[in-house]
């Protein structure tokens, strides 16, 4: 059993025409948690599972709670996710849906984090939203379908927030006979903590994180995200929060699927033609998701 889908592989003509090759989407925003994170987390939570966890605890009030959540809901796992009261009202709201107990605490994610593993005992889980193996493990099957339709890509465009997706797609690329296949690692500029792991020649933790991709507002990278861009061609690339919004916008518009700036980050690379792939076969983008994004909350984003 799988707690994710297999997701659909499409071809967007409009910006295969913009860039002047064939571009492929890996469409991760119709994952049942509305994000790639359900590949990772539910597969994690499986594990946990298996060796008896009776709980899972998250401190996540974005894509990563939801995905702990709804693998809670369909595992029949009570589920805890405690966040600050910068959560919206949306975030809560989408929890409480899945059928998680919300609890909310303090002014930042350090202190609602701490109450969260205050609250672990041994028969819990606490599940991490990126540094953990068993859900770079999960993410990666993400690549293996990808391969299993035929497609073999010479270029994969994704966001990084705290690297989970970065380190998943590298283990499945690695898996399939693609290491030399180089990687675009999108993110904001006011979120950039893996193009400041790149400067620094490694994990630092940013100062201040800033702009509306909040979903890519990891203050540090796991060590493996700046690993593994020690040995595979992994190029870092910002883009403007306005450069995102406006590219979930134009995505909207073209291929129907809302999703998050976090997202927009990396189709900024393909609307904005900031990277040259034209004389490549495949792009596969990673079109990560998110369920914290609305109509009226792009409209708003004034970037
Ligand atoms: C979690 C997430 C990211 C970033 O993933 P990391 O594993 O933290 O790098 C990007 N986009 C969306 C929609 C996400 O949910």
């Amino acid at each position: 059993m799988s707690l994710s889908i297999k997701t659909p592989l499409l071809e967007s003509l409009p910006l295969s025409q913009l860039n002047g090759t064939k571009v492929l989407m890996k469409m991760e925003a119709a994952q049942p948690s509305g994000s790639f994170k359900i590949r990772g987390i539910g597969y994690a939570c499986e594990q946990h599972v298996a060796r008896g966890a009776h709980r899972f605890i998250s401190s996540s009030g974005g894509n990563a709670g939801l995905a702990v959540a709804y693998a809670g809901r369909r595992l029949n796992v009570p589920v805890v996710v405690v966040v600050p009261e910068t959560t919206s009202e949306r975030a809560r709201h989408l929890l409480r849906l899945e059928g998680a107990e919300v609890i909310v605490h303090g002014a930042s994610w350090a202190e609602a984090n701490e109450l969260a593993l205050s609250l672990k005992t041994a028969r819990d889980a606490f599940l991490h939203p990126f540094d953990d193996p068993l859900v770079w493990h999960g993410h990666s099957s993400m690549i293996d379908e990808v391969v299993v339709e035929g497609v073999r890509p010479d270029a994969v465009i994704l966001s990084v927030g705290g690297g989970g997706l970065l380190a998943g797609v590298d283990e499945g690329l690695r898996r399939n006979g693609l290491d030399g296949v180089p990687i675009y690692a999108a993110e904001t500029e006011g979120m950039a903590s893996f193009h400041a792991a790149l400067k620094a020649g490694g994990p630092v933790e940013l100062p201040a994180l800033t702009g509306v991709a909040t979903t890519l507002g990891a203050r540090q990278v796991c060590q493996r995200a700046f690993d593994l861009a020690q040995k595979r061609p992994v190029v870092s690339v910002l883009v403007s929060d306005r450069e995102a919004v406006e590219s979930c916008k134009a995505f909207l518009d073209d291929h129907r699927t809302l999703v998050e700036p976090a997202c927009g980050a990396s189709l900024a690379l393909l609307y904005g033609r900031k990277i040259a792939v034209g004389s490549l076969q495949n792009v596969l983008v990673i079109v990560c998701g998110g369920s914290t994004a609305t109509v009226d909350s792009l409209n708003s984003l004034r970037g």
